[in-house]
């Protein structure tokens, strides 16, 4: 790669819109459709966003067991959820997986889902709890991010080049991948602590017992050696998150 080509990349990498020009001047092939690829995911519409979020969770929901309204974990859940159709904005839409796994995640688009492994283990304050740290990643916009990040890295960035504007009709497998990168990769501490801080909120506000975030974090502690506490590997350290919420409560 030449020098000019060099500034050229690093400038369309920077997103400086300069597509045009640089279609009129060079040809890249790859490098270019890289660069446009990234300027589309970095000015997704949260319409587009949108619409990945729901094929992303119609894609969970087909291949888990989605426990029905009259199952108890499902009764359950509607009942510890009653009051709570929506939370700062976000329209929320609960749904039971019925698997051992103790997990529980959120997406942008207001899609919450809760594993039967987690209800078996937690009281209903703590799931309360484990909810609005899942709203906490989604209205702090880690969950944004990082479908931002996924649409623009990894093969999926095609998808979005080829449709231009509009949301691209994603295939099973570009789903699956989507789905690792935005809800099964780890956050970072710092994220952990915001969706805390935000979850202690949640609870105040809605008048739950605060101390359930630290019961539930002390829960997950003692889990992580034997249960197969899934939420674990994508949420760290739960003893110093019990112990920094403690002094908070
Ligand atoms: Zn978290």
């Amino acid at each position: 790669m030449n020098r000019r080509q060099f500034v050229l990349l690093s400038t369309l990498f920077s997103g400086i819109s300069v597509v045009n020009n640089a279609a009129a001047q060079f040809n890249f092939g790859k490098a270019l459709e890289a660069g446009q690829a990234l300027l589309q995911s970095e000015t997704l519409s949260d319409e587009q966003l949108k619409s990945y979020f729901d094929q992303m969770a119609a894609d969970s929901d087909r291949r888990n067991r989605v426990a029905g309204n009259n199952d108890a974990y499902g009764k359950r859940l509607i009942k510890l959820t009653r009051g709570l159709e929506s939370h700062d904005g976000l329209n929320l839409d609960y749904k039971v997986y019925l698997t051992p796994q103790v997990n529980a995640f959120a997406m942008a688009n207001g899609t919450i889902r809760v594993y039967s492994g987690l209800m078996d283990k937690f009281s209903d304050d703590e799931i309360r709890y484990v909810i609005g740290h899942e709203i906490g990643h989604v209205k702090s916009g880690h969950t944004k991010a990082r479908i931002q990040t996924a649409m623009r890295t990894s093969a999926l960035k095609s998808a979005v080049a080829a449709t231009g504007g509009k949301a691209a009709e994603l295939a099973e497998s570009q789903l699956g991948e989507l789905f690792e990168q935005v809800v099964t990769a780890q956050h970072s501490q710092a994220n952990e602590r915001e969706a805390d801080d935000y979850a202690l909120g949640f609870m105040k506000t809605r008048r739950y017992p605060p101390i359930a975030c630290v019961t539930a974090l002390e829960k997950l502690d003692s889990l992580s050696g034997g249960a197969d506490a899934s939420w674990l590997s994508t949420h760290p350290s739960p003893k110093e998150r019990a112990a920094r919420l403690k002094t908070q409560v």
